[in-house]
């Protein structure tokens, strides 16, 4: 785990002393590493991040990805699948840019960018696919494999609805 936590940090002075000069940070690390603990996670997290140096401060950016399991919000099958982030972010020591993170100390520690962009990309409600048909809500049937005669117009609508106001999901 110190050594997740030591691969993670890169050298801001360093960096900043060569304007153009480039760090490559390529580890994978445990989810708790970078304090992830979160169910869904099902695997490690891969990070594959740049750090560039400037006049103006370093900027990072690259990946960071992990498997997920969940389950199907409709039909509650398991799904399985990969969350990616693209990270971008500034470090300036005296940070003048709105998004820019401050440098404290002689390193930067990417951990908690990590994990900030890897519980932005797990999926809150799942889909096994798009137009997966769900459980009939009277009968029980798993509507994919054996679609019923149920008539679930109104709940259907409800369903819908709620569904509509998940504008965001990243499973989608
Ligand atoms: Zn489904
Ligand atoms: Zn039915």
């Amino acid at each position: 785990m110190a050594n997740a936590a030591s691969a993670l940090r890169v050298n801001a002075i360093e960096l900043l002393r060569s304007p153009g000069s480039v760090r490559e940070v390529a580890v994978t690390v445990p989810a708790e590493a970078v304090g992830v603990d979160d169910a869904r996670v099902s695997g490690e997290v891969v990070v594959a991040l740049t750090a560039t140096s400037s006049v103006d401060g370093i900027v990072v950016h690259g990946t960071v990805s992990t498997p997920w399991h969940g389950q199907c919000r409709r039909c509650l099958r398991d799904v399985d699948g990969v969350a990616v982030g693209q990270v971008e972010e500034i470090y300036q020591v005296d940070p003048r840019l709105e998004d820019a993170v401050a440098i404290v100390g002689d390193q930067i520690d990417l951990a908690p960018v990590v994990r900030e962009y890897v519980l932005l990309e797990l999926p809150e409600a799942p889909l096994c696919r798009d137009d997966c048909a769900g459980i009939c809500p009277q009968c029980g049937a798993d509507r994919n494999e054996s679609p019923c005669d149920c008539d679930n117009t109104v709940t259907d609508l409800r369903w819908s609805a709620l569904e509509g106001l998940r504008l965001d999901d990243p499973a989608d």
